[in-house]
């Protein structure tokens, strides 16, 4: 029999980060050291084999749809080979949350995709890259795992709720009110919630991979003072959709409001998501524009895949 296997992306971020003193974990470079060091010395779960393949070894703040859509072509080439338990994506954490939104809602896995980071680089005197892997592996060969979730400082995030919370702490994630589905304790996980049930994603990842020029999305928040100027300068350089950060729930100031509605009515899409840290917009029916329970940067790759289609 063909033994198991985890495949591990790499795509760079500070798991791969150097630093040029091994002391100094915050003036490093993200994205230095290859997969194949990443893995050096990290023991495999029993009977599974795990292979690396560098994707990419970038900073993950400079994400982009091209390497999006190379992720995903990867992940799904891998998860379709029958003897691959699981995808483990190494990726750096400030789009993380993004990047697991776009391959839960393109993929759909019926396979864990666990996408592992670290707050500290590989260089540090104590870096938190390699546990976060091994709790990857963990969750990869964890019966009944799916989906696409991200492990952290032993908590293990669905990619719907994930979100990053802190800008250097080491456990850096969280799920707002939903909370972690899981804890990787030792090397067991002691589950809480239900895995995340595939999305409906029929003809998604085709379409991603068919476009070229993905639409042109950008978030505008509203605050104290916000007026329409933005908008209006968005929509004359030919924005094609406008997701707005609101206060609240849901709510928008009305100087702003209105620029929105005209965008609108001149056929260019926009989605509220709340900038609360917590909980989902709750819509009511004389809601004037839509509202998504995700994050904003995640409502904006929900309206980017929507328009695709
Ligand atoms: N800037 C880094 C990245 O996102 C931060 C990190 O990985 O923690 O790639």
């Amino acid at each position: 029999m063909q033994a198991q296997q985890i495949v591990v992306l790499a795509t760079g971020g500070t798991i791969a980060g150097r630093a040029a003193r091994a002391g100094d974990v915050l003036g490093y470079r993200a994205g230095e050291v290859g997969v194949a060091e990443l893995l050096a010395g990290l023991p495999a779960p029993e009977g599974v084999v795990v292979t690396g393949e560098q994707v990419a070894q970038v900073d993950s703040k400079d994400m982009d749809f091209a390497l999006w859509r190379r992720l995903a072509e990867r992940c799904r080439h891998w998860l379709q080979q029958p003897q691959v338990r699981a995808v483990v994506v190494t990726h750096g954490t400030d789009t993380l949350e993004e990047t697991a939104w776009f391959l839960q809602r393109v993929l759909a896995p019926a396979k864990p995709v666990v996408l592992a980071s670290a707050m500290r680089p590989a260089s540090a005197p104590v870096p938190d890259g390699p546990q976060n892997i091994a709790d990857a592996f963990t969750v990869a060969t964890t019966p009944g795992a799916r989906g696409v979730v991200a492990v952290c400082a032993g908590e293990v995030h669905g990619a719907a709720d994930v979100r990053k919370v802190h800008p250097y702490r080491l456990d850096a994630f969280g799920s707002g009110d939903a909370g972690p589905i899981a804890y990787v304790e030792a090397d067991a996980v002691r589950q809480l919630r239900p895995w995340p049930a595939p999305p409906e994603s029929a003809g998604l990842f085709e379409r991603v991979a068919r476009e070229k020029q993905w639409p042109w999305i950008e978030i505008v928040h509203s605050h104290a003072g916000a007026d329409g100027r933005a908008v209006q300068a968005l929509v004359a350089a030919g924005v094609q959709g406008l997701v707005v950060a609101t206060t609240g729930n849901g709510t928008v100031h009305a100087a702003l409001e209105q620029a929105l509605l005209r965008a609108k009515e001149q056929g260019v899409p926009v989605v509220r998501s709340s900038r609360c840290l917590e909980g989902p917009v709750i819509a009511q029916s004389r809601d004037a524009l839509p509202a998504s329970p995700l994050t904003p940067a995640k409502a904006r790759v929900e309206l980017l895949l929507s328009l695709l289609a």
